[in-house]
């Protein structure tokens, strides 16, 4: 599997041509997990992808949207066998999304219980003002042993970090993370065989214009100065992260 860098939660869906944005990715080495937010979306995302190594799609069902789609997880669970990679899923409690919290977490439970059923998926998850809550159903439904878990990003102080660090989580980091001290001070306390990078677009904003996993080499470069070290080296670790996440190998496969 040839790539240079990682964009470990991209919506390459909702670009306005879809096909040209994955193009672009494969021609400039961008390694990219294409995240959707409704399981509607799968049979689509999955054609566009088959015959890719460097770019896989993933069965969502965003949290923002289950108020009006709760009833689509039937369909993500009929989806689940064909899906290696699983998101955007997760918990949003935030002043919009609140009131379908209860809902929400019914949702991810079933999700969570469903992959550590299943085994070996490897998850992107959102968790907006709802860390604890996260990480305490991934600490009760999904072992490290059953699945792997991405925290896409992730939000959370420096003790909730250690603890996601505990049960197994990477973190996928985006330019949005590394513009405000505080997150940037816990980005660069992560232990480096968890980091990733993700750019989140096109809901991103880069130079003004939507953000793309062809923005990701400038992210690596605000990461290494945050992290001190070199951008070709955070490139190279970021590289091994993924091989090592997403090796057939693993003894949990
Ligand atoms: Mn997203």
């Amino acid at each position: 599997m040839v790539f240079e860098f990682v964009d470990f939660h991209c919506h390459l869906d909702l670009y306005p041509d879809p096909e040209e944005a994955m193009a672009e990715c494969v021609e400039n080495g961008v390694y990219v997990l294409a995240v959707t937010t409704t399981p509607k979306a799968w049979p689509r995302n999955k054609e566009m992808t088959r015959g890719f190594k460097t770019v896989q799609a993933a069965l969502g069902l965003h949290p923002q949207l289950v108020a009006e789609r709760a009833s689509e997880i039937d369909l993500w669970e009929e989806y689940l066998p064909q899906a290696r990679y699983v998101g955007e899923v997760g918990l949003d409690a935030g002043p919009r999304y609140y009131r379908s919290f209860d809902q929400q977490r019914l949702v991810f439970k079933r999700m969570l219980r469903a992959c550590a059923r299943a085994g070996g998926k490897i998850l992107s998850v959102h968790a907006v003002r709802a860390v604890t809550a996260v990480l305490d159903m991934i600490e009760t439904d999904l072992p490290s042993t059953r699945g792997r878990v991405v925290l896409h990003w992730f939000s959370g102080n420096q003790t909730e970090a250690k603890r996601a660090v505990k049960l197994g989580c990477y973190f996928s980091i985006n330019s949005e993370m590394l513009r405000k001290h505080r997150s940037l001070e816990m980005v660069a306390a992560l232990p480096m065989d968890r980091l990733l990078t993700e750019s989140d677009g096109p809901f991103i904003q880069c130079n003004d214009r939507p953000t793309k996993p062809n923005d990701i080499p400038i992210m690596v470069r605000e990461l290494a100065k945050a992290r001190r070290s070199k951008p070709s080296e955070i490139a190279g670790v970021i590289r091994r992260n993924l091989l090592e996440l997403v090796s057939e190998e693993r003894s949990w496969c």
